[in-house]
């Protein structure tokens, strides 16, 4: 049957498994048939020398966070998806918040509806920061029968962390519900430890946030969050792997037949200490948590991207501008301890908010220091930016998939497109980027979403309010491997 309602021709298609030429014929906002030589669509769209990947799936992004001490997120869902789309990104998993002492419904007043405002296809995980019974047995089921099927906690952070105790109910709540884990790997009381010795010590510059949270603090966490989801049987992504340390503790949980996944941001590829310094406090710009770290660490995580240790390579998207919040002294709720203001009205290292904005970079970076410098191959690619991520989440055959049924999310790249990333071309509503300046080669010309040309050369076509809530079913990936110690299942008793 011909009547396609657009056709993309003449593309080098990349999906998770190969690269081939081939026409997509698009209708209803779905994929409809792949082939050479397709029937006519009402649109055409020539990829000639162009690759077509899938679109991004980015699931790790925080847009439009209310702390439960007012402090915001800067970036607003329409700002926010529009610098998605731009960068190649079609949907997004960002984060509902709880603030301890309450309930999940009293956390985010609004919170859905603000979503509702974004160009791009979402979902959410839940951040459990008081697992008490009344959110666990109650709030958290109806949550996941609305489809929000993955929870995210914290070792670390003075108002979100879990002890270990809270972080077993969590584990077993989840394995209770099918739902997935995802965890923030920091040892806690080691940070706040290191971070009092530095400021007696009058050390506060921004490097020292790497000072106070060393990768033994983070490899410590990992490991501990490892031991605990085999306890649990629970199957677990440790977000935001930083450092070889962590990530070996993975490949380790791995190698024993664990489902444990990692996940790495492009700041831990591409940046180091050497971003922590500079004038006039330039450093701010690039504290996030785990901390980037000394020279010669990105490529250690790039082996353990090419070795399929870390699967998923995300934004990690923290909406905080350098004039209004990072270099301003504000009592950040992601700092730890108490906030120390400086002599020039700037924050001690321990109280600059955590966080790098990165959903419109983080595929021209991937793809640029990734493919188009050989270090990975075009699906491996594909893995990494949306494949991987949506296999994890509940999302495969929906997102990270050239195959017919699967949503028209499609991305046209330009492989030779040579770019300089400056902040003032970039949609976001954030005053900085850690790229700037940063030459990167391929760039995404056409994004695709549900079959409707989103950007076409940096102009975002698609409207607030056009992306879709994705609801999450079952999956076979989330289930528990069936592995307890003594046969003894005590998540179940
Ligand atoms: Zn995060």
């Amino acid at each position: 049957m011909d009547g396609f309602d657009l056709v993309v021709r003449g593309g080098t298609l990349a999906t998770a498994a190969e690269v081939f030429e081939a026409d997509i014929g698009i209708r209803d906002g779905r994929i409809a048939a792949l082939g050479h030589g397709l029937g006519r669509g009402r649109e055409e769209i020539s990829a000639k020398g162009m690759i077509v990947t899938p679109g991004g799936l980015d699931s790790h992004c925080h847009l439009e966070e209310m702390g439960q001490d007012g402090s915001l997120h800067e970036e607003s869902f329409a700002s926010g998806s529009a610098a998605a789309l731009a960068g190649g990104t079609t949907a997004f998993i960002c984060f509902l918040p709880q603030w301890k002492g309450h309930s999940l419904a009293a956390s985010a007043p609004g919170y859905e509806a603000r979503a509702a405002r974004s160009r791009a296809d979402y979902s959410f995980h839940q951040i459990i920061t008081d697992p008490t019974p009344e959110v666990m047995q109650k709030e958290v089921p109806a949550l996941v029968a609305r489809g929000i099927r993955s929870l995210k906690v914290f070792l670390t952070y003075d108002p979100l962390r879990l002890t270990d105790a809270e972080f077993l109910e969590v584990l077993a709540a989840a394995k209770r519900l099918g739902a997935f884990v995802t965890v923030h790997c920091e040892n806690f009381d080691a940070i706040g430890w290191r971070i009092q010795a530095l400021l007696k010590a009058g050390l506060t510059d921004p490097l020292q946030h790497a000072w106070s949270r060393p990768p033994v603090v983070e490899r410590e966490a990992t490991h501990r969050a490892i031991a605990l989801a085999e306890l649990v049987d629970q199957p677990i992504q440790v977000f935001h792997v930083s450092c070889e340390e962590a990530a070996a503790e993975i490949a380790r949980a791995k190698g024993r037949g664990l489902k444990v996944w990692g996940e790495t941001c492009p700041q831990y590829f591409t940046l180091d200490h050497d971003d922590l310094t500079g004038a006039d406090f330039a450093g701010a710009k690039a504290v996030c948590s785990p901390a980037l770290r000394e020279k010669g660490e990105n490529a250690r995580i790039w082996r353990r991207i090419q070795d399929g240790t870390l699967d998923v390579v995300t934004s990690d998207h923290c909406g905080f501008s350098f004039a209004t919040q990072k270099r301003v002294a504000g009592g950040s709720a992601y700092g730890t301890g108490a906030a120390v203001q400086r002599p020039d009205g700037t924050p001690a290292f321990n109280a600059i908010p955590n966080g790098v904005p990165g959903i419109e970079t983080r595929l021209p970076v991937l793809f640029s220091e990734g493919v188009s410098k050989g270090r990975i191959d075009l699906p491996t690619f594909v893995r990494l930016s949306s494949a991987n991520a949506a296999a994890l989440f509940g999302l495969t055959g929906r997102k990270g998939s050239l195959a017919p049924g699967a949503d028209a999310d499609l991305v046209l790249w330009d492989p030779d497109a040579e770019r300089v990333i400056r902040n003032a071309a970039l949609h976001h509503a954030i005053d900085y980027t850690p790229w700037e300046g940063m030459v990167v080669k391929g760039w995404p010309s056409v994004t695709i979403r549900r079959g409707e040309v989103a950007v076409r050369d940096g102009e975002v076509l698609a409207q607030p309010g056009s992306g879709r809530f994705l609801a999450r079913g079952p999956y076979a990936l989330a289930r528990p491997r069936g592995v307890v110690p003594d046969g003894f299942d005590a998540a179940l008793a």
